[in-house]
């Protein structure tokens, strides 16, 4: 995605805004940069890449707060996600088998009809931890049908 963002950018590095045209694109995904904070791309030249990134980055914003961008085409409903979560783990036995769609139990991820969908984000430790965000699922869906941004 971080990719998708930097081919619509002037991709000129002048640093104007204090960086890369790399590392700015990296803050668009983040949400802590905006398009505007990039004085070339405000040129009527690049008028078409402006329209572009905010179609982009309109997508990005209905994203979890969590930061996870959940592909179902891509998962397999494995439920690993659900084993290495420790939050799910922790509050739920059936979770620890990668199973659990009948479980009551609060947990963040849930595996529906065979794919793995955010049962509640808010229970996410990414959004209580400063630094050293968790990144397990990620990390660990043989099929990067998670992306944490
Ligand atoms: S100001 Fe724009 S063009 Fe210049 S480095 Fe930053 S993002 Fe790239
Ligand atoms: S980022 Fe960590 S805490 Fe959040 S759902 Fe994934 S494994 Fe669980
Ligand atoms: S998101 Fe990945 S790890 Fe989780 S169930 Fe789907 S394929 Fe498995």
């Amino acid at each position: 995605m971080k990719q998708k963002i930097l081919e619509h950018l002037p991709k000129t590095d002048c640093q104007m805004c204090g960086m890369t045209c790399a590392d700015f694109a990296a803050f668009l995904l983040s949400g802590d940069l905006t398009p505007q904070e990039c004085p070339v791309l405000q040129e009527d030249a690049y008028a078409t890449q402006r329209e572009a990134l905010a179609e982009i980055l309109a997508s990005l914003a209905a994203r979890a707060k969590s930061g996870h961008l959940i592909d179902p085409d891509k998962c397999s409903g494995c439920g690993i996600c659900l084993i290495v979560c420790e939050y799910n783990a922790a509050n739920d036995p059936e979770s620890r088998q990668g199973k659990g769609p009948y479980s009551t139990a609060k947990v963040v991820l849930r595996i529906v009809n065979g794919r793995v969908m955010l049962a509640d984000e808010t229970l996410c430790t990414r959004l209580l931890q400063a630094a050293d965000k968790c990144t397990k699922c990620q990390d660990h869906c043989p099929t990067q049908a998670i992306v944490l941004v």
